[in-house]
């Protein structure tokens, strides 16, 4: 997916927060390499969402998972 701000390849994901940290996992597509931005200190915990991250603009794009009831 481009950036809608910059146009960018933004980098495929998953958003987790954790207990201490709010971190975007993600692994490279040319060389299959992991990585991590620390993006908050959080406080909240087991929050997982998949989504597309531009390290340039620094914005995030997620996909909300679906509420029940
Ligand atoms: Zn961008």
């Amino acid at each position: 997916m481009k950036c809608p701000f910059c146009q960018a390849e933004m980098s495929e994901g998953v958003l987790h927060a954790g207990s201490r940290y709010i971190q975007w996992k993600t692994v490279e597509k040319e060389t299959g390499r992991k990585q991590e931005y620390l993006l908050a200190k959080s406080y909240m915990g087991g929050v997982k969402m998949e989504g597309h991250l531009c390290p340039y603009c620094r914005k995030l794009v997620l996909d909300l998972p679906d509420m029940e009831g």
